[in-house]
């Protein structure tokens, strides 16, 4: 069999970070992968009077998205999405979800039919009462193996190398150990469960309860407020995927990265608390907030909950999730955030 090559499609803050691991394994790993190249697919854009693609393959660093970490030399920027792909085999889908079915829709016939993937991406796919993980989406729509990837994983703490643990959910046993080895680091290790469902909802859901975290945190609530408003969170979470979803393990709630530890971490210091508090603070809109804040990052949590609030709506369910309701409300039809916590 021939050697696996890597590629990576997005280059923002967590793609930037992930594609660093990949980079470093594939040369470590030399058994597996192709070590000479991880081209990464760039949405092109100037930065700084300059090509983004540019500065990265001149300076080995993303300088908008991740500034101030150094990337391994094997990670190539490529702002032509089909030329990112060609003859890859092991397909990594990171990007905010917004752009996820756009970027589908041009690889659509475009790679390797014997390729597997692995998707990064927190969020869901809503069409009126029906829901998707995007793994399945992928998975259907390029006819390739997919698993996912997700856990308590702050890109710019993984970046800097602090310890971190995080969860593959895996179609095969040899699929999960192939994305094992493609980023596991001594200081970033990441637990295989036969659960792709589980990890990918944890990942989406937990971002509607970071913006409930935030929301806590503006309000000036204090700890036993944030910690109720993770443990009702939790459960939603779970009641949801069980509700749902077939087969989805409790262990990836309650055991894995995926699930409370990644709740914890959000609600401490994501981008979508962080954003969210500024929202109660500021009194501005979340787009406004966004793009002062963010520099061009994304928010994934409002999406979602107005997400899950269409699937709910269609479904007659909105009732039993009263958290996941009062961040849409709050955040769409401007309910007051101080009820956020009333009839939870
Ligand atoms: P990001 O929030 O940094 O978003 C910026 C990226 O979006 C850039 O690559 C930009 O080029 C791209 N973009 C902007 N407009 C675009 C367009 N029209 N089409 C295509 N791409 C466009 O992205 P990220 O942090 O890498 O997040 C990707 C996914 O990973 C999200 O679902 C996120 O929830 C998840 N995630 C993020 C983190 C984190 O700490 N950043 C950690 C774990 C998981
Ligand atoms: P934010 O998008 O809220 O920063 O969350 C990042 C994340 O998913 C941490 O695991």
């Amino acid at each position: 069999m021939g050697k696996e090559k890597v590629a990576i499609i997005g280059s923002g803050n967590w793609g930037s970070a992930i594609a660093r691991l990949a980079g470093l394994n594939v040369s470590k790993h030399t058994d597996v992968f192709d070590d000479s190249r991880v081209p990464i697919w760039v949405f092109e854009e100037d930065f700084e009077g300059k090509k983004l693609t540019e500065i990265i393959n001149e300076s080995h660093e993303n300088k908008k998205y991740l500034p101030g970490i150094q990337l391994p030399e094997n990670v190539v920027a490529i702002p032509d999405l089909e030329e990112a792909v060609k003859d890859a085999t092991a397909l990594v889908f990171v990007m905010p979800h917004q752009f996820l079915a756009k970027t589908l829709d041009i690889l659509d016939g475009k790679v390797n039919k014997n390729a597997k993937a692995i998707t990064l991406i927190k969020g869901v796919e809503v069409k009126g009462a029906d829901i998707h993980i995007f793994a399945d989406v992928i998975e259907k729509r390029l006819g390739i193996s997919t698993s996912a990837l997700s856990g308590a994983n702050i890109a710019n703490e993984v970046a800097k190398d602090t310890f971190s643990e995080t969860t593959v959910g895996y179609r095969t046993e040899e699929d999960g150990k192939l994305w094992q080895k493609l980023f596991q680091t001594p200081n970033f290790k990441v637990q295989l469960i036969d659960d792709v469902a589980g990890v990918s909802l944890c990942g989406a859901l937990k971002n509607i309860v970071a913006v409930a975290a935030g929301f806590v945190d503006g309000l000036g609530y204090g700890d036993n407020s944030k910690a109720a408003i993770m443990r009702i969170g939790l459960l939603e979470m779970k009641h949801f995927c069980q509700e749902f979803f077939d087969n989805v393990k409790e262990e990836s709630f309650l055991q894995e990265s995926s699930g409370v530890a990644d709740v914890i971490t959000s609600c401490l210091g994501g981008r979508n608390k962080r954003v969210a508090e500024a929202f109660v603070k500021e009194k501005k809109p979340f787009d406004e907030l966004e793009k002062k804040m963010l520099n061009g990052q994304k928010l994934q949590g409002i999406h979602t909950a107005k997400d899950v609030h269409v699937f709910l709506k269609e479904r007659d369910r909105i009732g039993a999730y009263p958290l996941f309701d009062k961040v849409y409300q709050i955040s769409w039809e401007d309910l007051p955030v101080a009820k956020l916590t009333e009839g939870l």
